[in-house]
């Protein structure tokens, strides 16, 4: 057994739909035991620290602790092209991304990406995501192998896309090896220790009817596995989905026609929705990720988070970088782009609402709340460590800040770490971690020296 000691910030509740000072648990002093991958105990120091004064503790002193973040959609091959330049959805698809792509038929070749990729994540405080590959087993295979390695929570599954057209020639799989591939890699890595596997169409404009029937055909035989897509990210797109597949009423039909739509099911964006394609998406306990840093960079749209997370159509939701689309591996920077699009809405994202969505939001939408999310013992030991003043501009702000004095002192603590939080969340990227743990071991801790 070991432990943590420090400040500690989780969630009980749903902020957006319970008050915020009740939805979140904040110690100042709080202790985390950890026994082998999983989390022991968990509670204040004053509490808990006699019973467990013989057990080795780390202490993070001015520090704020948190479960690790979970990123609901990112593309792995394409850690190397980052910040492309200067096109929407399927023309930077097809200038940028399948070219780098097809580099992912050398195994060899995805697993050192794969490598740096996890290891990118972890300098991001980020212990959990849903993930991209390609249209090559291999490029599963690495991954998975690389996430094994480290004992990590990923979801992850072959991408197909198998129209003619919509991707070089040597890029595309067809229906039939979609298939035959898929069920080789879910008896292969699905729940092989912390591996999970999604049933990955592309989107649906890169597949064929036939190979979206064979994904409802997988999610059959293997429902215990999620489904990763894309919907409704941007105009053109859509108006082509509407074209290919003319028999459903929208885009979001073409998914249900073939049988994926429901729990763990996650479309990537789903910018522009009706309220039709709301109903349905909260009725089917479906999930969104919202990938705001993309949805800015490639210029897709605003995505209305306040209607995903209204009373009428509840809507699980999660937070996505979406790298390569989105410029930045970090989830700290994609809160700053949320705050935005909301601000541009006229809609107020708060600190707790924000991180929220970064933690136990993102760990249910996935339907994954049982292993992570948050400090319940009983759930693996996946931990971020922040640094609320990592640069001197948020230093300086964090000394002036301005706190009501006349209130209760923890009242004025928990004020303080709100104001301190918020301006981590809008200034902050991986040099606010501190030190990431995986199933309770330490995989990332920053070196050198801290501004205080
Ligand atoms: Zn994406």
């Amino acid at each position: 057994m070991k432990a943590i000691r420090g400040a500690f910030l989780d969630f009980l509740y749903d902020p957006f739909y319970k008050d915020e000072q009740e939805a979140v648990r904040y110690l100042t002093d709080g202790i985390l035991v950890i026994d082998g991958e999983k989390i022991a105990d968990f509670g204040s120091y004053e509490e808990l620290g006699d019973k467990y004064s013989d057990v080795e503790t780390t202490t993070y002193a001015n520090r704020l602790i948190m479960p690790g973040f979970i990123d609901t959609h990112v593309h792995y091959p394409q850690t190397e092209m980052i910040a492309a330049f200067g096109e929407q959805l399927l023309e930077w698809l097809e200038k940028y991304t399948f070219p780098t792509e097809l580099k992912f038929r050398d195994k060899a070749y995805a697993r050192q990406v794969a490598d740096r990729f996890l290891n990118m994540l972890l300098a991001n405080g980020t212990t959990t995501a849903q993930v991209f590959t390609t249209t090559f087993p291999q490029s599963v295979d690495a991954f998975f192998e690389a996430c094994s390695e480290r004992n990590i929570c990923m979801i992850a599954g072959l991408t197909g896309i198998d129209r003619p057209g919509l991707a070089p020639p040597e890029y595309l799989d067809t229906a039939d090896t979609f298939y035959a591939n898929s069920r080789d890699l879910i008896e292969r890595w699905h729940l092989k220790g912390r591996n999970k596997y999604a049933i990955t169409p592309r989107f649906a404009l890169g597949s064929t009817r036939e190979q979206l029937d064979r994904c409802g055909q997988l999610k059959g035989e293997y429902p215990d596995t999620w489904v990763n897509t894309h919907m409704s990210e941007n105009h053109k797109e859509i108006a082509q989905v509407a074209e290919a597949f003319p028999e459903a009423k929208d885009y979001l039909n073409v998914y249900e026609r073939a049988g994926i739509v429901g729990p763990k099911f996650t479309a990537g964006h789903a910018i522009h929705l009706s309220d039709d394609a709301y109903r349905r998406m909260s009725s089917s306990k479906s999930s969104i990720s919202f990938c705001p840093a993309s949805n800015l960079y490639l210029g897709s749209g605003l995505f209305m988070i306040h209607k995903a997370k209204s009373v009428e159509t509840p809507v699980l939701v999660g937070v996505g970088t979406d790298m390569g689309a989105g410029d930045c591996f970090s989830i700290l920077r994609v809160l700053n782009d949320a705050y935005k699009v909301a601000a541009l809405q006229t809609q107020k994202l708060s600190v707790l609402k924000g991180l929220y969505l970064a933690t136990l939001g993102g760990a249910k939408s996935l339907l994954l709340e049982d292993e992570i999310g948050s400090f319940d013992p009983g759930k693996f030991a996946d931990i971020v460590v922040l640094n609320t003043r990592p640069t001197p501009a948020l230093a300086f702000r964090a000394e002036n800040a301005i706190i009501d004095e006349s209130r209760p002192v923890e009242e004025q603590r928990r004020e303080r770490m709100e104001h301190e939080a918020f301006g981590m969340m809008m200034l902050g990227d991986e040099r606010a971690v501190e030190a990431t743990y995986v199933s309770g071991n330490l995989l990332y801790q920053k070196l050198g020296n801290h501004i205080h």
